[in-house]
């Protein structure tokens, strides 16, 4: 975190400016940013030097947007496997560290994301939870996995933040919360959909009322319609949707009039149908997003295998800016899991099975109280050790009392409906 704070002065000031910009202005900035990063992935990226040659592209002559169509597009299963090749040989430069994240999917990924691209993210999230009523120095709750060591929650003075460790969500934790809500009364609330909503639940059950914010921001999960309607509902105030990933290769934020925004300046944006082929005009399909500044492990054209909806027939926004407005994000399905101890966990389990070695895709199955089992797709890589570094991990969040089983399958197990949630629940803790 130190590392970056040199670079966030410089990267504040611009994204107040760019979010301002024309959209010619704007095109420009993601063609140079693209050329830019297309010259240097040619040049020091062992998977894109080689893809190039493949190809026939010439980075010298790479004009922008208008050439992107010609790389072909990068999944996860790729940066999976070849994820040396897509390290930079001047990585260093960047000031590497290494990160890990799982995914929609369950996916585990590792992947390094440098000293600019981080500066950038912040920077970026900063001003999108701006739009949603966030100021410096707001008194903020956050729910979030912080791995608290002693306590359920903490508030940091210099931040003027409370968080609360969401691997504690269970009645007694947020009873003991909300004690805490009512007498700070913070204005502003960050965390996952799934989270905010139980411990609004536990506080109507207790009878207990949790102090109306201005407005609050999620992530993390899909807001549904109907998601929104009971946070707002519960919390009586403004919600605003947030996503990005660790990937550092997309971002969308709502903003004040309630649009969702792709992130124009800090990534560059595509959405395809199955084929591959971008959609130009309305319709579903994947996004696809190229982050600007992860030098030291550039992903192009990266599927983050979440859906989104575009309506091109409403193409501006209200608030004045003109980064792309899309219709809908269609992200993660996943039930929860209660543990034998009362605890309820969401989509912030995905976390558990990174550094699964070997492991293309996993799901965690609860079929009783105090019994989950870990489906698996697993490559030859795959062997006791990775096992047992995901056992501990989930040991972390689920407790020493829940059995926990591993299965290596063909593919995951599907709902009725067709749906692959990365939780899937048979106690009836289904979630939507
Ligand atoms: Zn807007």
């Amino acid at each position: 975190m130190l590392d970056i704070i040199p670079n966030i002065a410089g990267a504040y000031f611009f994204y107040q400016r760019s979010q301002h910009w024309s959209r010619g202005r704007l095109e420009a900035y993601q063609d140079e940013m693209l050329r830019r990063l297309i010259q240097h992935a040619g040049k020091h990226v062992p998977y894109y030097r080689d893809l190039f040659r493949e190809i026939g592209l010439d980075p010298q002559l790479f004009r922008g947007r208008e050439d992107m169509h010609k790389i072909p597009l990068l999944d996860k299963e790729i940066v999976r496997t070849r994820q040396k090749e897509l390290i930079a040989d001047n990585a260093e430069k960047f000031g590497i560290v290494w990160e890990s994240t799982s995914g929609s999917t369950g996916t585990p990924l590792h992947l390094i994301v440098d000293r600019g691209a981080r500066s950038n993210k912040l920077v970026a999230l900063i001003r999108s939870y701006q739009w949603a009523g966030y100021t410096l120095g707001k008194k903020t709750f956050s729910l979030q996995s912080y791995y608290l060591k002693d306590a359920d929650f903490e508030y940091n003075r210099l931040y003027r933040v409370l968080r609360f460790d969401s691997n504690r969500l269970k009645k007694e934790s947020a009873c003991g919360v909300i004690r805490v809500l009512q007498k700070l009364k913070p204005r502003f609330f960050m965390g996952f959909p799934f989270d905010l909503l139980m411990l609004s639940r536990f506080a109507a059950e207790e009878g207990l009322s949790i102090p109306a914010p201005d407005s609050m921001v999620t992530y993390g999960e899909t807001l549904s319609a109907h998601k929104r309607a009971s946070l707002e509902s519960a919390y009586q105030c403004e919600v605003f949707n947030y996503y990005s990933q660790h990937e550092c290769a997309s971002m969308i934020a709502e903003c004040e009039r309630h649009s969702l925004h792709l992130i124009d300046d800090f990534a560059y944006h595509e959405i395809v149908d199955v084929e591959g082929q971008s959609i130009a005009k309305i319709g579903t399909g994947e996004l696809v997003g190229t982050g600007f500044y992860n030098y030291a492990m550039p992903l192009i054209r990266y599927r983050t295998r979440d859906d989104v909806v575009i309506d091109k027939n409403n193409p501006t926004c209200a608030c004045g800016r003109n980064f792309t407005v899309i219709k809908e994000i269609i992200g993660k399905q996943c039930d929860y899991i209660e543990t034998p101890d009362g605890r309820l966990l969401g989509a912030v389990m995905s976390h558990s099975i990174d550094n699964g070695r070997g492991v293309i895709v996993s799901q965690c199955v609860q079929d009783a109280l105090d019994h989950v089992y870990v489906n698996l797709v697993v490559d030859e890589t795959y062997d006791e050790e990775s096992q047992r570094a995901l056992k501990r991990d989930l040991r972390k969040r689920l407790g020493e009392e829940m059995q926990i089983d591993f299965k290596i399958v063909p593919q995951l197990e599907k709902r009725p409906g067709g749906k692959t949630p990365f939780i899937l629940s048979k106690i009836g803790h289904e979630y939507a």
